[in-house]
């Protein structure tokens, strides 16, 4: 059997879990001869919100001392988490050389974006891939730990090449063949662990998937590598029926398909990176959605098949910080006429719709769309 293993963040939130992450891999090996794994994972828990937070900061005060405070705070944190999840020695050791080297290079960056004041997307990116390419060493040295080879890769590394569209990097043409050709030859004796999120311009520079981008990361090598199934690993029971912070009696889904899913994460539920089912639906690879504290639940499957039910309704979920923009007057005439001229313009500034009415009087017409872009 052949699986990718997705992480997220709340899955390598601490230490503990990271070892528990660790030996779940390790078993699952173990449980079965020509088991193949392969791993992702996601930054640990809050650590990307934290540096997009903090390069801001940088960026805006321009204060030097703070870059190596903040960069001395993720540096420590790691090393603890390391060091709990972590008990081999020498593989310790390692891994927070690793972590070192990682921050150093970050705190580099930290500098030129606080002494320019100047934060692109592009090193927004950057930045933000930290977050990954921090917790991998971890992960696979808690692998490495518990009696398995690991070795861990970045999304570049790995073949992930994307366009330069920093912030929400679009895959390049062609790049399933690359990805399986890099991952086969490790299958086997050894775990890859990939970095969740970041892919790689042609030119290598470093670019990310979009924020929940490693479940995006774990579809795409499961595609490529034509995996039995993936499976993401949380911290939940699977994917709820609401969102389990706000809705008190939400419920576990044991079963929703390709499209529900979709739907389900396009309308803001925080279940799946709105991409991720893309590559593996032709394939038909179902996604398994897992908790890490109770491995032997079912959790969620995501699969082909649309299941009816009479229930009015399978799952309910919000998009918060949406605006409504209306377009209305005598002088609109033809809608549809009015509505190509509308939506081109609003695809020249990439404005993403979320909901498009129209007044029956063809006069009006309003959008829904995300407030950051009104
Ligand atoms: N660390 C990234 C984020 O917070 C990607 C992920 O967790 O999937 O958005
Ligand atoms: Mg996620």
């Amino acid at each position: 059997m052949r699986v990718v293993m997705k992480f997220g963040g709340t899955a390598v939130a601490n230490g503990e879990k990271i070892k528990t992450a660790a030996n779940l891999v390790m078993r699952s090996k173990e449980a079965a001869e020509n088991m193949e794994i392969v791993v992702v994972t996601s930054a640990i828990y809050a650590v990307t919100d934290t540096i997009y937070e903090h390069a801001n900061r940088i960026a805006e005060e321009g204060k030097v001392e703070k870059v190596k405070e903040f960069v001395g705070e993720l540096r420590n944190k790691h090393n603890m988490v390391a060091s709990v999840a972590i008990d081999d020695t020498p593989v310790l050791k390692k891994v927070k050389d690793e972590i070192k080297e990682r921050t150093a290079e970050m705190e580099k960056a930290l500098t030129g974006i606080c002494l320019l004041g100047e934060l692109t997307l592009r090193s927004l990116d950057y930045i933000g891939s930290f977050g990954e390419r921090l917790a991998a060493p971890i992960l696979a040295g808690a692998i490495q730990s518990a009696g398995i080879d690991a070795v861990h890769f970045t999304g570049g590394d790995i073949g992930i090449i994307t366009n330069a569209e920093y912030g929400s990097a679009q895959l390049m043409g062609g790049i399933e063949q690359e990805v399986r050709a890099r991952i086969m030859p490790l299958l086997g004796d050894k775990i890859p662990v990939v970095c969740g999120f970041t892919g790689e311009t042609k030119e290598g520079k470093i670019t990310t998937l979009g924020r929940g981008g490693s479940d995006y990361t774990a579809t795409i090598i499961g595609a490529a590598i034509d995996a039995d199934e993936i499976w993401l690993w949380k911290d939940t029971e699977g994917i709820m029926s609401a969102d389990p912070k706000r809705i008190k009696n939400a419920r576990k889904i044991p079963y929703i398909s390709y499209i529900e899913a979709m739907e389900l994460s396009y309308f803001g539920a925080a279940v799946l990176h709105p991409r991720a089912i893309e590559p593996i639906m032709k394939k038909k690879i179902p996604i398994r959605v897992k908790n890490l504290l109770n491995p032997d639940d079912e959790g969620t499957l995501i699969g082909e098949e649309q299941e009816t039910t009479k229930k009015a309704a399978k799952a309910i979920t919000l998009i918060e910080n949406t605006s409504i923009v209306n377009i209305a007057g005598t002088g609109i005439g033809s809608i549809s006429d009015i509505a190509s001229r509308i939506f081109s313009v609003l695809a020249a500034k990439n404005v993403d719709i979320i909901m498009i009415s129209h007044g029956s009087s063809e006069r009006t017409l309003s959008l829904v769309i995300d407030s950051a872009q009104v």
